[in-house]
C-alpha cells in the first residue's frame, strides 16, 4: 500500500490558495512582480482605500510573499516567490481568462499617482500625497 499524504500537506495547500481568494491580492501581486510599488502607487491602480490596501500587503508579508524595501520617505513591496505569478497565470487559464488583460493593472506610469515612479519629477513634497490640480506631465 502507497502511504496517503498527511491531511496536514493538504491543509498547507488550501490555506496557500485562501491567501488568493482576495482579488485584490492577486492585482497587488501582479502589479509588484517585476518592479515594486508603495502603497501610494497601489491605492492608485486599485482604487481602494489605503487602509485596505494595507491590510492585504500585511496578509502577503505574513504568508512571506511579499518583502519590503525602504527608499528615503517610502516603502516599497515587491513579490519575493515569482512562482506565485505562474499559479495566478494558470488561474487564469483554467478560468478561460486572458492572462495578458489581466497583466495590464502593472502597467506605469499612472496619471493619476502621485508616487515618485509614476511622477519622478514632483517635488518631494508631493510625492505620495497628490498629484497638484491642474498638473500636466511633460513629455
Ligand atoms: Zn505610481
Amino acid at each position: 500500500m502507497t502511504p496517503q499524504p498527511k491531511p496536514a500537506d493538504e491543509v498547507k495547500i488550501a490555506a496557500l490558495f485562501d491567501q488568493l481568494r482576495q482579488p485584490a491580492r492577486i492585482q497587488i501581486m501582479l502589479i509588484i512582480r517585476e518592479q515594486p510599488a508603495c502603497v501610494c502607487h497601489l491605492v492608485a491602480a486599485l482604487g481602494l482605500r489605503q487602509a485596505a490596501i494595507s491590510q492585504h500587503l500585511m496578509a502577503l508579508r505574513e504568508a512571506g510573499w511579499v518583502t519590503t524595501r525602504r527608499e528615503s520617505r517610502n516603502i516599497y513591496y515587491s513579490l519575493s516567490d515569482k512562482r506565485l505569478v505562474n499559479l495566478i497565470e494558470q488561474g487564469a487559464l483554467i478560468a478561460d481568462i486572458s492572462f495578458s488583460e489581466m497583466e495590464k493593472i502593472s502597467r506605469r506610469p499612472l496619471e493619476n499617482c502621485p508616487c515618485p515612479q509614476c511622477h519622478p519629477e514632483l517635488p518631494p513634497e508631493y510625492s505620495c500625497k497628490s498629484v497638484p490640480t491642474g498638473y500636466q506631465k511633460k513629455s
